[in-house]
């Protein structure tokens, strides 16, 4: 199999637009493709209507438990915003390499992939695996049908490293999240009579009002983690509509917020005393115009916190991108999901996190050589 060295395989794996609405199977394909080449077997874990999936290959031997390199296929949608370049081919400028995907995160697999035949080589008794996914920007959605996979197997990794991008620094925490969709349902009528409706947009208002208040007072009262950015859990409201016309009282808006949870905070809490206000304050005074009045919830997505439990994991990771010290991120990721199953995880990968999701997102060549360091640490490290 011809060789491919890191920068021609982040060429090729930017040119495959795998925003997350898109398949990602062509990628897979080629992914899967580039491993058979070193007789390595990947394994295709797919989404319910086969459109997209999840790879799970492992170089070395099968019946016990290794170290996996976790990372996401798809990207973040670049609609409506302004790239100077096309983001679906890789333009190398100074000592940066734009496209969309090169920092958020397809260096990180294009390194693991160009890794492949030195890991081969090294003929290691603990086998390393690749574990790379879908949808992981809208939720970190794909890799759950994954994990239900690699749960169930006596040699489920030992630990996994994802490969985000920290700016290879150790990244031993993160927030959760969950987002909801709010949908409230009230009476029209017209707005000359408007006590004869049940206005939707504002018991809306009056919802999206009570989560603000909830955000300022984490904020002015904590709890405080100060190793995060904020140090706080952040409320937030990120959409809402609603109401056809300014002389119709509306019967129906809609809004989606999270919240983002320092590790340990229960935010079921804040969830209850909204209840109690919707119920005390709200629907109570639509009701008495409309029966009928309603508020819905639909829970978007829960990705866990990551609190690394596994220190052991954390110095190896240390060791191997040649820092000390630990950091906390206020970003999402897998690791959580790979914890829940029982596999420790730490987050440490090339890039930096304020390049991703932007216009012009770049990654700096070194930042590429930091994490080829990395693996080579890794594969001498392992036994
Ligand atoms: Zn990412």
């Amino acid at each position: 199999m011809e060789r491919k060295n890191s920068i021609e395989l982040i060429q090729e794996l930017i040119a495959f637009d795998t925003t997350s609405r898109n398949s990602n199977l062509e990628l897979i394909e080629f992914i899967k493709g580039y491993l058979e080449g070193f007789d390595i077997a990947s394994e295709l874990v797919f989404d319910a209507d086969r459109r997209k999936a999840n790879l799970f290959a492992t170089i070395g031997a099968k019946d016990r438990s290794g170290v996996a390199l976790s990372g996401h296929t798809d990207v973040v949608p670049v609609d409506g915003q302004a790239w100077e370049t096309d983001p679906y081919a890789v333009s190398r400028k100074g000592t940066r390499l734009y496209g969309r995907g090169t920092s958020d995160m397809k260096s990180f697999i294009a390194v693991c992939l160009a890794k492949t035949p030195q890991i081969i080589q090294k003929n290691l008794e603990t086998p390393v695996h690749f574990a790379f996914s879908y949808d992981e920007e809208i939720g970190c959605v794909g890799v759950r049908t994954l994990l239900r996979e690699l749960e169930k197997r006596p040699h489920k990794p030992k630990s996994c490293v994802i490969g985000e991008p920290t700016g290879m620094r150790v990244v031993r925490a993160h927030k959760g999240k969950i987002s909801k969709r709010c949908r409230v349902h009230g009476l029209e009528s017209h707005s000359g009579m408007a006590h004869l409706g049940a206005n939707a947009v504002e018991a809306a208002a009056e919802i999206v009002a009570f989560l603000k208040n909830q955000a300022r007072r984490f904020r002015d009262e904590g709890p405080f983690d100060y190793e995060f950015d904020p140090p706080y859990t952040t409320v937030h409201t990120g959409t809402i509509s609603g109401g056809t016309a300014l002389n119709i009282v509306p019967k129906f808006c809609e809004f989606e917020a999270e919240i983002r949870q320092l590790p340990g905070y229960d935010t079921e809490r804040v969830w209850a005393r909204l209840s109690q206000f919707i119920e005390n304050s709200i629907l109570p005074e639509m009701q008495a115009v409309d029966p009928s009045a309603r508020i819905e919830w639909e829970v978007l997505s829960v990705i866990p916190d990551l609190s690394t439990s596994d220190d052991s994991l954390i110095r190896l990771t240390q060791e191997l991108s040649g820092t000390d010290g630990t950091h906390c991120v206020s970003f999402g990721t897998e690791g959580g999901l790979f914890e829940q199953i029982g596999v420790p995880s730490v987050v440490c990968g090339p890039g930096h996190i304020s390049q991703a999701h932007r216009p012009n997102e770049f990654i700096e060549i070194e930042q590429v050589r930091k994490c080829e360091q990395f693996i080579d640490s890794l594969i001498d490290r392992l036994e």
